[in-house]
């Protein structure tokens, strides 16, 4: 689920708050229960002369996730993403790059994209989609600029 946070830094010292859009699990990391996905309610607070926006949920198992530990599952999620990256197979599909052995010439070694570790991040079919889509999107629009700032 895609949330927005506040971030108030990692040290003790105030450095005010930063609201941050993340994606973590639809999954309680405490006990693997759903999180409350449908209990997403905006909310306003005042903060430093500003009007900021969060979200808060309610998870139906009674855990209480901390902002600072979101922003935490957050960041290992983004770098579980990126190292392991999707390609597309020859005959349809995605594998890992990572996950499957470099000398695979079986078909069957390929380990599918999202593979077991992003699963257990919590990366659905549909969020795998939603990636594969945006990152062809920014390919893309990288080929057409580049195809445009030629023709100039
Ligand atoms: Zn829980
Ligand atoms: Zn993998």
């Amino acid at each position: 689920m895609t949330v927005r946070v506040c971030d108030r830094g990692s040290g003790r010292d105030y450095v005010g708050v930063t609201i941050r859009t993340i994606t973590i699990s639809d999954r309680c990391a405490q006990c693997d229960g759903p999180r409350g996905v449908d209990t997403i309610r905006n909310h306003n607070f005042h903060e430093d002369g500003d009007w900021l926006s969060v979200d808060t949920w309610k998870n139906p198992c009674g855990h209480v996730d901390m902002y600072s530990a979101v922003l935490a599952e957050a960041r290992k999620r983004a770098e579980l993403l990126e190292l392991h990256e999707w390609d597309e197979l020859l005959f349809g599909g995605f594998y890992c790059m990572y996950c499957t052995p470099g000398d695979a010439d079986d078909p069957e070694q390929n380990v599918y994209w999202p593979c077991p570790p992003l699963r257990s991040a919590g990366v659905t079919d549909e969020e795998a989609v939603a990636l594969i889509t945006a990152e062809r999107a920014a390919i893309e629009a990288e080929h057409r600029a580049k195809a445009e700032g030629g023709a100039v």
